[in-house]
Formats: C-alpha cells, sequence, structure tokens
C-alpha cells in the first residue's frame, strides 16, 4: 500500500470509487473518465507500479485479474458479445496511474489496431 497512490487509496476505500468487483486479491471500479459505454478498471489490492516490475511473488494476484474480468464480464452481461483488456506499461502506451491496472472495454465494436 502506497498512500500516494490513488489506486492503493480505492483499494483501502479511502477514496471513493464506484466498485463492481472485490474479492481478496483484486477491487475493479468504474473508470472516471470511460472511453466505452462500458469501462471499468481492474487492479491488485497489492501495490505494482506497472508490468515492468512483475514478479514470480505476484504471479497469484494479477492472475486473479483475469478471474475478475470474466466474472465481471458475465455480471455487466457482455461475455458473449466481446469486450477488451487492456494493461497500458510506460509513457509510450499512455499509462498515467502508476499502480497496474487492466481496462475493461466494453458496449461498442473497437478498432483494431489501437492508435
Ligand atoms: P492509464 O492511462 O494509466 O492506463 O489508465 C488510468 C485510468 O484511470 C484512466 O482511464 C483514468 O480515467 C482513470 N482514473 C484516474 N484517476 C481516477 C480516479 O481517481 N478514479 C477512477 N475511478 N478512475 C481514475
Ligand atoms: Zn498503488
Amino acid at each position: 500500500m502506497s498512500s500516494s497512490c490513488i489506486f492503493c487509496r480505492i483499494a483501502t476505500y479511502e477514496l471513493a470509487a464506484t466498485i463492481v468487483h472485490d474479492d481478496e486479491h483484486s477491487i475493479a471500479f468504474r473508470d472516471l473518465h470511460p472511453k466505452a459505454p462500458t469501462h471499468i478498471l481492474i487492479i491488485p489490492k497489492q501495490h505494482v507500479s506497472s508490468v515492468n516490475d512483475v514478479t514470480n511473488d505476484h504471479a497469484v494476484a494479477l492472475g486473479h485479474l483475469f478471474v475478475a474480468a470474466r466474472a465481471i464480464a458475465e455480471a455487466e452481461g457482455f461475455a458473449k458479445k466481446g469486450y477488451r483488456l487492456v494493461v497500458n506499461t510506460g509513457s509510450d502506451s499512455g499509462q498515467t496511474v502508476d499502480h497496474i491496472h487492466v481496462h475493461l472495454m466494453a458496449g461498442r465494436a473497437f478498432t483494431w489496431p489501437p492508435g
């Protein structure tokens, strides 16, 4: 937990967010500035800055983000139609919050490749 990290503060309920999923390893909440009709961020409760800092010790917590993604996709009703998971890493990708997070976006057709 880093007190200067906004996502750590959401994970400890210190900062308000619209939480859609909460379990032992992860928490998910709606993005403040959604880029799709459904735009959810799934984060580990443990602070990891980015994929660049991932080690074997994070395997369970980070693997769990996909378990959460599947559960959210089912609960929100877009598992069949599809959705996009994105993990930005570093400045070229557009990462702005240094606490690893999976964007779960759905509700419209996405283009490929992304811009
Ligand atoms: P990144 O650009 O790092 O991949 O994604 C960070 C995301 O966090 C952005 O989509 C941004 O809108 C979202 N975000 C930043 N601050 C907050 C916040 O305080 N609350 C919520 N719910 N989302 C946030
Ligand atoms: Zn953090």
